[in-house]
């Protein structure tokens, strides 16, 4: 089976790799060469299990490096998808791995719009939009749509919870040797706006209600992480005009994440109009708030080809 190598071994360290970290669309250029400009994708090596957060452009690095790495050994590979939105699936069709006969790729994630998961993820491959279709490529690739909400790679337990977002988006928390992380890449709090179909007409007391106890939810579900990629595209002041837009406001998900015990943040999905030392400025805006609070949380950006290993 295609494993992690022998020197990651079956130990208790839980080996996690940036190689995606932009939100919406890449953004190569001089001004994000520091943080960089690959869409959502994470690599976690967890005992003898590879996982993929997210099928985003930096999907295609990862390819290239599992490739190498192996060189002609078989690859068992896990990706779980956040949703179908375009920054999270468009590294797929250059994934490396999927075009070698010797490979197997499971898929996992949440019913893709109208269409099922496997429908969404074959069609951006059709004729029109990509010249093999996903049916044809030479690797295994196995498609679930997931029904549960808990589940297990291996030894790493998974749990799952629908971020606020427009659309079906999940976002999951694994319980792997060594530590736990959390991955959001793309949530907005419910007391900003409400994407869900179930909450009461907005600017009523019932929808505060709502907000509040859904938000208080998420803050249980991410209870004692040691690593949270969450969505913080947006400073206070420009969460004030995307509203609704199902991202992320910088102090609100610091205040989760303190809320939460979390140990250390990762800013994620930064904004394609964010360069370098706006994220500089995000980070020091984030570390003055856990400081007024008194909190111990570690706060980062996310950086295409940043490690960090848990514990
Ligand atoms: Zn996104
Ligand atoms: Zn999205």
């Amino acid at each position: 089976m295609g494993k992690a190598s022998e020197s990651q071994g079956a130990g208790a360290v839980t080996r996690v790799k940036f190689w995606g970290v932009r939100g919406s669309v890449p953004t190569p250029g001089p001004g994000t060469l520091h943080y960089g400009g690959n869409t959502s994708c994470v690599e976690v090596r967890a005992g003898d299990q590879i996982l993929i957060l997210d099928a985003g452009t930096g999907l295609r690095l990862l390819g290239r490096q599992l490739a190498s790495e192996f060189n002609g050994q078989p690859l068992d590979l896990t990706l779980l998808l956040t949703h179908t939105h375009w920054d999270h699936i468009q590294g797929l069709p250059f994934f490396l791995p999927v075009h070698q006969p010797h490979n197997h790729l499971r898929i996992l994630g949440y019913e893709g719009a109208r269409m099922g998961l496997d429908n969404v993820l074959t069609n951006q491959m059709e004729s029109p939009f990509f010249p093999i279709g996903l049916r044809e490529v030479a690797g295994n690739v196995q498609i679930e749509e997931l029904k549960d909400l808990s589940f297990t790679v291996g030894a790493v337990r998974v749990q799952a919870w629908f971020a606020n977002h427009p659309g079906i988006c999940a976002g999951y928390r694994l319980f792997a040797p060594g530590g736990s992380l959390a991955f959001f890449p793309d949530n907005e709090s419910h007391s900003g706006h409400s994407h869900s179909a179930d909450a009461p007409k907005a600017g009523s007391a019932a929808a505060q209600d709502f907000a509040r106890s859904e938000d208080a939810k998420l803050a249980n579900f991410l209870r004692g992480a040691d690593m949270l990629i969450m969505d913080a595209q947006y400073s206070r002041e420009e969460y004030q005009q995307h509203i609704g837009w199902g991202h992320g406001c910088l102090d609100e998900v610091v205040a989760l994440a303190i809320q939460a015990e979390v140990k250390r943040l990762f800013l994620f999905h930064h904004d394609p109009d964010h360069d370098d030392a706006t994220i500089d400025r995000m980070v020091e805006h984030a570390r003055r708030l856990v400081m007024e609070r008194k909190s111990t949380l570690q706060v980062e950006a996310a950086r295409e080809g940043g490690t960090v290993e848990l514990p």
